[in-house]
C-alpha cells in the first residue's frame, strides 16, 4: 500500500502536505512540469511509509489511499508509481506558505476533473 497525489494537486502546490511528510517522498520534477508529467508533486512509493499523515492536510483534497483512488483518477497512481524509477529527477520542493482555498474552490478544481467526491 502507498499513497497517491492525483491530478486534483496540478496548479496548486501550495506544498502542505510536503510539510509533514517524515520521510521527505513527496516530490517535485526538478524541471517543473514536461511532457507526460503534468505540474504537481508526487509521492515516491519506494519511500512513503503509508503513515497517511498527509491526507488531512491537503486543502485540495488531492491525497489518497491507492486502494481508495477515485476511478477518474487510476491514472494517476502509475504516474505517482512510475517516480521511483526516475527519482533523479525528481527533489523535495521548498516548502511555501499559501492561502487556503475556499470550499467552493475545492468543488470547483474536483468539477474541472469529473470528480463528484
Ligand atoms: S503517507 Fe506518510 S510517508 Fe507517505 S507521502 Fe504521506 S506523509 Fe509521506
Ligand atoms: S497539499 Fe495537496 S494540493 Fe498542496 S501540494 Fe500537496 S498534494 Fe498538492
Amino acid at each position: 500500500m502507498t499513497w497517491v497525489i492525483t491530478s486534483l494537486c496540478r496548479e496548486k502546490l501550495d506544498m502542505a502536505c510536503v510539510e509533514v511528510c517524515p520521510v521527505d517522498c513527496i516530490v517535485q520534477r526538478t524541471d517543473g512540469s514536461s511532457g507526460e508529467w503534468p505540474n504537481q508533486l508526487y509521492i515516491d512509493p519506494e519511500e512513503c511509509i503509508s503513515c497517511g499523515v498527509c491526507e488531512p492536510e491537503c486543502p485540495w483534497e488531492a491525497i489518497f489511499e491507492d486502494e481508495q483512488v477515485p476511478e477518474v483518477f487510476q491514472e494517476d497512481i502509475a504516474l505517482n508509481a512510475r517516480v521511483s524509477e526516475v527519482r533523479d529527477d525528481f527533489e523535495v520542493p521548498e516548502k511555501a506558505d499559501s492561502d487556503s482555498p475556499t470550499p467552493d474552490q475545492v468543488q470547483a478544481n474536483k468539477e474541472q476533473w469529473g470528480y463528484d467526491g
